[in-house]
């Protein structure tokens, strides 16, 4: 399978379709990961508060994929914003994975209301000094605490992850990120379960049209929207299925018409501005 590159703003590349972990006990995610390498996919997301980042680098170990081949991504949770815990995290992230660097470093949430927000940005720019990690990001900064961390600091965030699917399509940060060249990566892609998405009969109907399935066509949607994106799955064949939605490709007037589905009121997940831990 080949699978589209996205080139960061420092040089290095990230697969633009991955495989998220999030919700998958560690015992599980040893063994979907797996399945996951091979299939195909080449980019792991995971984080520390999913407490799976063992169970992913036994996966990693066992499938004995050169280590440039691939492209892991972890992230510091918000319990450990401070700068000396940050890279204390960091290297716990990294001696649970079993590796000796982390391509893509993201400060989970902002958290506005603890404000260290830059100085979790600042620890995460020690990282990359100190060669631990080859990329940092952030994720779920709302604008306004994006742009303090980018004054503070005079650096780019490479990457920022954020809640991005087409009831949810996130326009005004993403022109924040053309801006300052900063790769956006959706995270709950095919909309977490959480509303009709899949079933929605623009959806379904282009679907239909291509032979392909319903969250085919999402993925495909943000593949075509320059969108880094990792959609989780526990299901062999949907593991297999979402990683082949990197050769759909819809029409311009597909993707025009995914674009016409987004909502005001489509967040399914927690507000970045206002979540407090
Ligand atoms: P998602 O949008 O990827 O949805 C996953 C769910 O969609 C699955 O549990 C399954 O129910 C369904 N699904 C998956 N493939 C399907 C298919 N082919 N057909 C039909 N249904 C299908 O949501 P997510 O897991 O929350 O997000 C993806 C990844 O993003 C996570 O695993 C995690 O790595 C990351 N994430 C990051 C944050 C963050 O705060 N940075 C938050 C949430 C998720």
């Amino acid at each position: 399978t080949s699978i589209p590159s996205v080139r960061l703003h420092d040089g290095h590349e990230i697969p633009q379709l991955g495989y998220g972990v999030f919700k998958v006990e560690n015992e599980v995610a040893a063994d979907v990961t797996t399945q996951a390498l091979e299939a195909g996919y080449r980019h792991l997301d995971t984080a520390k508060v999913y407490g799976n980042e063992e169970g992913v680098g036994r996966a990693i170990r066992t499938a004995g994929i050169p280590r440039e081949e691939l492209f892991v991504t972890t992230k510091l949770w918000n319990d450990a914003q401070r700068f000396d815990d940050a890279i204390a995290a960091c290297e716990a992230s990294l001696e649970r994975l079993g590796l000796d660097h982390i391509d893509l470093y993201l400060v989970h949430w902002a958290v506005p209301a603890q404000g260290t927000y830059v100085e979790a940005w600042k620890a995460l720019i020690e990282l990359q000094e100190r060669g631990l990690v080859r990329s940092i990001g952030v994720s779920n900064y709302p604008a306004e605490q994006l742009q303090e961390a980018i004054e503070a600091t005079g650096v780019v965030p490479a990457v920022h992850q954020i809640e991005l699917h087409p009831y949810f399509q996130q326009r005004e940060l993403r022109a924040v990120h053309a801006e300052h060249g900063i790769a956006t990566e959706s995270w709950g892609p095919l909309g977490q379960g959480k509303s009709d998405l899949l079933e929605n009969p623009v959806i379904t109907g282009i679907a239909s049209a291509h032979g392909a399935s319903p969250a085919q066509v999402v993925l495909a949607w943000h593949l075509a929207s320059g969108i880094v994106t990792i959609p989780k799955s526990v299901t062999p064949s949907r593991i297999v299925d979402n990683l082949a939605a990197a050769q759909l490709t819809l029409t311009a007037d597909e993707v025009a018409a995914i674009d016409e589905l987004d909502r005001p009121d489509g967040r399914g997940g927690a507000d970045p501005a206002t979540k407090t831990s």
